[in-house]
């Protein structure tokens, strides 16, 4: 049996008449870019994450460096981040032209541990941007607390956590702005690229809205600003997809659920809920000491499994200023946890005898 490790082409055939209408639909408007399907989309997903404003972008990496910008984030501030995350997250803070400085994690949700976030603020940080890793929230109303308290802004990385939520709270509430993916194998993927910002905060929305499109509010004056739009096409199908983003989430809730009955025996770390955190599992993350040798024999079993992150950002050799004392950083938990992770197949679409096989090896497995 195979089992791949993404479900999208499954999604677009159980969608595919109401995606190719919406398609045809903007095909035949002649409104490409920024036109009132974009316009739909933007207060559709404004409206599900309960936020005042949802501004559409290229990309995820763009809405964090559009965030960014748009608060004033740039040369001389740091920004304090985790390194077990996808590259993208330090990445918008070079481009913004600030500097990451990566915090540990905590050891069962593998997210940013909040009582390391003060030891690490210096003179010059101006913000704290706490990754929500693999569907489920790091500890926002700690986060939130310091950050009020030092003066500090904060942006949620939400690349993997649309539809995630703690018991008072959800993404974007807590934060100054919170950054959203739509790359097409996120819980809610387009087939391309595509990302959008959601805030409260209405001063930093017209910023957001001419950066991504050259500096320009108004038809023929421009300031510096970037070509980062979510064309109508994408903005279009992601109506459709939208309006199921809860229902699969639940069911990537339920397979999390019986790969962890069943796996609950095998001494392998399983994924840790926290109590009242609502997980959307866009990843399924066990960790096991012989990591590669499992992934070899999982993919020889003809499971698509996958790491997510081996290599944590402080470890990638292409370190952009190269500086030794950036180079230094140690955070064991972090690089304890990138030589360990496996990604199981995790998308609403796997059928019961996919999840059974994928349980069935993984417990066969004989290390
Ligand atoms: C996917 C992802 C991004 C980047 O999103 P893109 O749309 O691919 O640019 C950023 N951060 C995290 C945690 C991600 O998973």
């Amino acid at each position: 049996m195979k089992v791949g490790f993404y479900g999208h082409v499954r999604q677009y055939h159980n969608l595919k008449e109401e995606i190719d209408a919406a398609i045809f639909e903007v095909l035949e408007s002649g409104n490409y870019i920024m036109g009132p399907t974009l316009a739909r989309f933007e207060k559709e997903l404004a409206a599900y994450c309960h936020m005042k404003h949802a501004i559409g972008c290229n990309s995820g990496t763009d809405a964090l460096w559009l965030a960014f910008m748009a608060l004033g984030i740039g040369p001389g501030d740091e920004v304090i981040t985790v390194a077990n995350t996808f590259f993208a997250t330090a990445e918008a803070v070079w481009i913004a032209g600030a500097r990451p400085v990566f915090v540990d994690i905590e050891p069962h949700t593998c997210n940013m541990d909040p009582t390391l976030i003060e030891p690490a603020i210096t003179d010059r940080t101006r913000a704290i941007v706490p990754v929500h890793l693999y569907g489920q929230m790091a500890n926002m109303p700690a986060i939130a607390d310091i950050a009020q308290r030092h003066n500090l802004l904060v942006v949620e990385d939400c690349a993997q956590a649309i539809g995630a939520a703690g018991d008072t709270f959800a993404i974007g509430e807590l934060s100054d702005a919170a950054c959203l993916s739509f790359i097409a194998h996120k819980n809610l993927g387009t087939p391309g690229d595509g990302g959008a910002v959601v805030t409260n905060r209405d001063d930093i929305v017209d910023r957001i809205l001419a950066l991504r499109n050259h500096g320009s509010l108004k038809r023929s004056y421009h300031s510096m600003g970037y070509n980062s739009r979510l064309d109508d096409l994408h903005a279009g199908l992601l109506s459709v997809k939208l309006k199921r983003i809860d229902q699969w989430n639940d069911r990537r809730r339920q397979i999390a659920a019986m790969y962890s009955e069943g796996l609950q025996d095998t001494g392998l770390q399983l994924p840790y809920e926290k109590p009242g955190y609502r997980h959307v599992y866009h990843l399924y993350v066990i960790e096991i000491e012989q990591r590669d040798e499992m992934l070899k024999y999982l993919n020889q079993a003809g499971i698509d499994a996958k790491t997510h992150y081996p290599i944590a950002i402080h470890q990638q050799e292409g370190y952009p200023w190269g500086q030794p004392a950036d180079l230094n950083v140690s955070l064991p938990l972090t690089e304890r946890s990138a030589a360990r992770v496996i990604s199981l197949p995790m998308f609403p679409e796997l059928t019961p005898e996919e999840i059974d096989y994928v349980i069935h090896t993984v417990r066969t497995w004989e290390g």
